[in-house]
């Protein structure tokens, strides 16, 4: 049976959340320039979250969230997306909302109390250290080393772009621990505290974009000890653990994408139906026409796939192939949505009294974090032809709806 409702439990909790979004949270915004976070005003709002019972969603009770599964994310977190500190005030932000799902499921109970336990509770932020300047879309080229002496590591390397590592309390650190097997089975996660003598925040690298705290961070790891028990998962696991975390967290962006997507069509359409040019409003005229109606079709696939990628996670059914297409998807939609919206806006669109021009330089990274589209293309069309030598068609590897 298909059935698109969505349940009333979940409607209510997403009304919730827009309304929040809509009377609390885009008014302080306002107040705060563009990556200056008020500590206060943040603490503020995170406390009235804590009172509508919508903190860390993502997390179940014990955790100190509301236990909100994929489908009820993927519907809070568009409504999330419009606003830059939205999902810092309700604490699901990345890094830290991928960061907090890998701890459930790979941590050990002393892990989970010592990282887990504060990172829920907002009283820390935390770091994902994969990427390296040598090796960015291919993780097999990593280059950080984990040697172990006694019951120590020691980690050595350099690390790129890593978000959120100025002021984290910890990273998670993607490392090989062996050199002699293949890269996907010689990689190991290890927690390392940012106190460990050793861990160097170089710089945050200027970017194109806005960024959250900590901004995108060079890092060195200069010897770096740490006790074998800071190990995440097991030894050998780093590269399918991180695989497993960037899943749900590359369907978490889609989920906030389309909130500034939809934020951006909602601008532009009451600017066509208000702006007059030659005598008429730009909501008459069939070129304005055509770029809002691509928007919304832009809109409509996006939602469809991010749903039914959350669906299948949620329902824990193969979901890698699905959530390859939503990214590159929502990513290039997302780019599309946003640069005809700052078109039909003209001048106004350009200048920063209105957040296009903002969206419009964020959007342009996601194209290439969590993997370029080139990349995901790339694996998209190996599962088609596989499907295709082995089933005699590609239905399976397009979705599998039919
Ligand atoms: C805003 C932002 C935040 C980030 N946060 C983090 C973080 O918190 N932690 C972390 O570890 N990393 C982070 N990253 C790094 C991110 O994961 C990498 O940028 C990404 O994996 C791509 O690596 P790269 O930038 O080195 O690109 P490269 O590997 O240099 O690739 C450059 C380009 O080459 C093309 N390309 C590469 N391979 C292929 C191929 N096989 N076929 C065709 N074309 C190809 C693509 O167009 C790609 O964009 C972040 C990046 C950004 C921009």
């Amino acid at each position: 049976m298909i059935d698109f409702t969505i349940p009333p439990a979940l409607d209510d909790l997403r009304t919730c959340v827009a309304n929040f979004v809509r009377e609390d949270i885009l008014p302080a915004e306002k107040r705060m320039p563009e990556g200056r976070l008020d500590e206060h005003v943040l603490a503020t709002l995170r406390q009235r979250a804590r009172d509508l019972a919508l903190w860390t969603p993502h997390l179940p009770p014990e955790w100190g969230g509301i236990g909100v599964g994929p489908l009820g994310m993927a519907l809070i977190s568009q409504e999330l997306g419009v606003s830059a500190i939205a999902p810092l005030v309700l604490n699901c932000s990345a890094p830290d909302e991928g960061n907090m799902h890998l701890l459930e499921k790979a941590a050990t109970h002393e892990q989970k109390q010592r990282y887990l336990r504060p990172l829920a509770a907002a009283e820390v932020r935390s770091c994902f250290a994969m990427t390296e300047q040598a090796s960015g879309a291919d993780a097999a080229g990593l280059k950080t080393q984990a040697v172990r002496e006694g019951d120590e590591w020691v980690l050595t390397g350099e690390k790129w772009f890593i978000t959120g590592a100025n002021g984290a309390a910890f990273a998670i650190v993607v490392a090989v621990s062996n050199p002699n097997v293949p890269p996907q089975q010689g990689m190991t996660l290890f927690l390392v505290d940012a106190d460990t003598p050793g861990w160097e925040v170089v710089r945050e690298i200027p970017v194109m974009g806005t960024h959250g705290p900590g901004g995108h961070c060079e890092v060195r790891l200069n010897s770096v000890r740490v006790p074998h028990s800071q190990i995440l998962g097991q030894e050998g696991q780093g590269f399918a653990l991180a695989q497993l975390r960037l899943g749900p967290a590359r369907l978490a962006h889609c989920m906030r994408w389309i909130g500034v997507a939809q934020r951006s069509l909602d601008i532009a359409t009451a600017r066509a139906r208000t702006r007059e040019t030659f005598g008429a409003p730009l909501a008459e005229r069939q070129a304005v026409q055509w770029m809002l109606a691509d928007s919304a079709m832009d809109l409509y696939a996006s939602r469809l796939m991010v749903l039914h990628s959350a669906w299948l996670i949620e329902h824990e059914k193969p979901y890698r192939q699905e959530v390859a297409m939503a990214k590159v998807y929502v990513a290039e939609a997302l780019g599309r949505i946003v640069d005809r919206a700052l078109q039909i806006c003209g001048s106004l669109g350009y200048s920063g009294d209105l957040p296009i021009e903002r969206f419009y330089r964020d959007a342009r990274a996601a194209r290439i974090y969590d993997g370029p589209s080139e990349v995901h293309r790339m694996v998209i069309a190996r599962n088609l032809l596989k499907a295709s030598a082995l089933e005699g068609d590609t239905k399976s590897a397009c979705g599998g709806l039919a």
